[in-house]
């Protein structure tokens, strides 16, 4: 299977080095080349498990890949969840089912795609006996999930920097408090675009990224964006039969990869009607698919801080689809929207997408609704799926955190404040972080004098 990027200026390449590479050498995003129909399939994977079913699934993409060793990955990846069923659907009403995507060790959904890439990149480095360097900012859950699908992983330095006092205490410490000797979260004095804007430019120094052995884990790797369509199969397969087609799957969104996964199914051979995407009060995605603008503002922090996002970097997936797969066409619309900061489409197709956004006000009230209607706690971000949801409409929200990673919102509208072992744990262990001026030369030196220590040993 051959991936191609959006922007059209880059060589084809297979799937380990589209894993490996990230973004695109032209800037842009890896996609496949073609599709496989899964249509034959299904019959058969009615009944697998969830790695059983990953594995099929990938084994389509990967193909340069050794099979057994992907297998592997796979298995491994997610064996640590929780709940046997690793996805397991909850049914709130006749119509109203819930996907609950947050017993992986972080306890929110990113740890589907980030337990396999730490694999992954754990299989690439005993391939090519190379060493890598995993560099990203985060505002919270992308590092904590990163983090842990690298922690003590062989021939991989993980450095996460993240605003200091701008990330939640709970996400804090999943980041400082895992004791392994592979990973350094360094705490800037800025905001999550200072820490982004730096991690950007380093990586834009190509005798750096060679250097070291650079890779990036944001949610513009096609391997994140495979391992999150799995669930939506998943779910599907085990909607019945005549369900399948009728239900709208809901979808808490902010970069756009997520319910991106979920529709990229539609491209092979599965019948979804429709994607709900569903934001907090930066509503940049809501307005594109009412108005057909896209018009970039500042964010504005919210009770949902994983979807406080402006430029979602995984809409230019969807605008290769929507602009009939040609690349100049894309090149251009994100050249003026980069220049002007918005970009109003003529027509803009949305099909199969409707969407919502939810207040600051309205989340707890949200929250609150769900709880006395069906006893059942919905963490902030699932809360905005709910918002002017239809009781006669068969619907999939996906749950995408854990509600005890989020206890000030519960204790702020009064109500039980939820809890979870893993994050218990936490606090009984020192965290250690690191403090590092965000510019990028201090951030280099950093991480070259922390290699030259650690890379001895290997
Ligand atoms: C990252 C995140 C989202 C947003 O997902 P995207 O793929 O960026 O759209 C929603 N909810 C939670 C809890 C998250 O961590």
């Amino acid at each position: 299977m051959e991936f191609i990027s959006t922007r059209g200026f880059s060589d084809s390449v297979g799937f380990t080095q589209a894993v490996a590479q990230g973004l695109a050498p032209d800037g842009g995003l890896y996609l496949p080349k073609s599709f496989p129909d899964l249509s034959p399939n299904l019959k058969k994977w009615e009944d697998l498990a969830y790695d059983e079913l990953c594995f099929e699934f990938f084994k389509l993409f990967a193909t340069d890949m050794n099979p057994a060793i992907l297998k592997d990955c796979v298995y491994r990846a997610y064996s640590g969840f929780s709940a046997s069923e690793v996805a397991p659907i909850v049914s709130l009403s006749d119509q109203w089912k819930v996907l609950e995507l947050f017993h992986g060790p972080t306890l929110a959904f990113k740890d589907f795609a980030l337990q396999l890439l730490g694999n992954l990149y754990e299989a690439q480095i005993e391939r090519e006996g190379k060493p890598l360097t995993i560099l990203g900012a985060t505002s919270g859950d992308t590092g904590a999930a990163a983090i842990s699908g690298l922690v003590g992983k062989k021939g991989v330095e993980v450095f996460i920097l993240y605003p200091n006092g701008k990330v939640s205490p709970l996400q804090e410490r999943q980041m400082t408090c895992t004791g392994a000797s592979n990973v350094y979260p360094i705490a800037i004095e800025g905001t999550f675009d200072d820490a982004q804007r730096t991690v950007k430019e380093i990586f834009a120094d190509l005798c750096f990224r060679d250097e070291v052995g650079l890779s990036a884990v944001n949610s513009i790797n096609l391997a994140r964006i495979l391992a999150q369509s799995v669930y939506y199969l998943f779910a599907w397969l085990r909607l019945k039969p005549e369900c399948r087609t009728k239900t709208t799957f809901i979808v808490p969104t902010g970069n756009f990869g997520n319910v991106f996964a979920g529709w990229l199914l539609t491209k092979m051979g599965i019948e979804i009607s429709e994607f709900r995407v569903a934001t907090n009060q930066n509503d940049v995605l809501h307005q594109l698919f009412k108005t057909g603008e896209y018009a970039l503002s500042s964010v504005r922090p919210s009770l949902a801080p994983s979807m406080d996002i402006q430029v979602a970097s995984n809409f230019e997936r969807l605008l290769y689809f929507i602009l009939g797969k040609n690349s100049s066409r894309v090149q251009e619309v994100m050249t003026s929207f980069r220049k002007e900061g918005k970009y109003c489409f003529e027509k803009f197709v949305s099909s199969g997408f409707s969407s919502c956004s939810s207040s600051d006000l309205e989340i707890p009230e949200l929250i609150q609704q769900i709880w006395d209607e069906f006893d059942y706690l919905v963490d902030p971000h699932t809360a905005c799926a709910f918002k002017d949801l239809d009781p006669k409409q068969a619907s999939m929200v996906l749950a995408t955190a854990h509600p005890a990673k989020f206890p000030s919102v519960y204790e702020q509208a009064r109500m039980k404040v939820p809890r979870a072992d893993e994050l218990e744990a936490l606090l009984k262990v020192e965290p250690r972080n690191y403090q590092v001026e965000v510019d990028p030369d201090s951030i280099r030196s950093f991480i070259k004098a922390t290699l030259s220590k650690n890379r001895l040993k290997l």
